[in-house]
């Protein structure tokens, strides 16, 4: 077996991989919001109650397989199911086709895989679940010692600083905003969620991640709220979940933008001596 063949191989496991997991984050998204347990029972359809059989229960191959309907009733079954597992499995790949075999890989795939659970949850109900955003804390303080690598630190003491001082910032920074914009809007225009995740982002990634995510998030929400209003109409008070803005900034900055940020900053540097 040459090596080219090899590496399509294993990243095609990898996309199955992903696939796999996207399917758990369907059920994820669907019922840790309403407090269900994520194991039991298993899949059925929601509108006949079948269980749903393991040959039907196949990620993307069974949705394009039964053309989106329940085998049994026939109703129609939501994109949304072969998005996310769509979604889950072409980030798992790209990471690991970015970061190979290393620690970093399996800890970016735990990481895209709260985001996307988070980014559904909030635009469904409008809350980031503190399974997500604590469980990003709790990840954070705990990997970050133990690889340093995520922060570019090559010590202990070096990884548990970077993600506290990530974890000040993120939440620091953000709780700031919120509290500028109940003066402003006499109104919470930022949930505590967003707050909360931004702490997480920071404790995993680092307080440079924060800054760009901060931008990116801000800059994505401003131009998406503003499309919204324009073309659809919506209210400018209309509350607009930010956890996907910072979901997506967070996967920008993992997949490349951290290399771009850093060169920016030594063009910007380079300009001012
Ligand atoms: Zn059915």
């Amino acid at each position: 077996m040459n090596e080219a063949f090899f590496h399509g191989y294993l990243t095609f496991i990898v996309f199955a991989f992903g696939a796999c997991w996207g399917s758990f984050l369907n059920v994820c998204i669907w019922r840790i919001p309403r407090e269900e347990s994520v194991v039991h029972p298993r899949s059925h359809c929601p509108k006949c109650n079948t269980l749903i059989a393991w040959f039907d229960n196949i990620p993307l191959v069974s949705y394009l397989a039964l053309n989106a309907r329940c085998r049994h009733c026939g109703t129609h079954i939501s994109a949304r199911y072969f998005i996310v597992e769509l979604l889950t499995a072409i980030l798992f790949t790209l990471i690991w086709i970015k970061y190979g075999i290393s620690l970093l890989t399996p800890i970016y795939w735990l990481l895209a895989f709260g985001l996307i659970m988070g980014t559904f949850i909030d635009c469904d109900h409008l809350i980031i679940p503190d399974r997500v955003t604590f469980g990003a804390w709790v990840a954070g303080l705990l990997l970050s010692p133990l690889v340093p690598e995520l922060h570019d630190q090559q010590t202990v003491w070096g990884g548990l600083r970077s993600a506290l001082i990530g974890l000040a910032v993120g939440g620091g920074l953000l709780y700031a905003v919120s509290l500028i914009g109940r003066l402003i809007f006499r109104k919470d225009a930022m949930g505590l969620g967003d707050v909360k995740l931004l702490g997480g982002l920071g404790a995993l990634l680092g307080w440079q991640a924060v800054l760009f995510i901060v931008m990116a998030a801000s800059f994505l929400g401003s131009f998406v709220g503003l499309y919204l209003i324009i073309r659809r109409g919506r209210r400018w008070r209309s509350r607009i979940p930010f956890g996907p803005y910072l979901g997506l900034a967070a996967g920008v900055w993992v997949l490349g933008g951290k290399e771009l940020w850093l060169a920016y900053l030594r063009w910007l540097a380079g300009g001012m001596f």
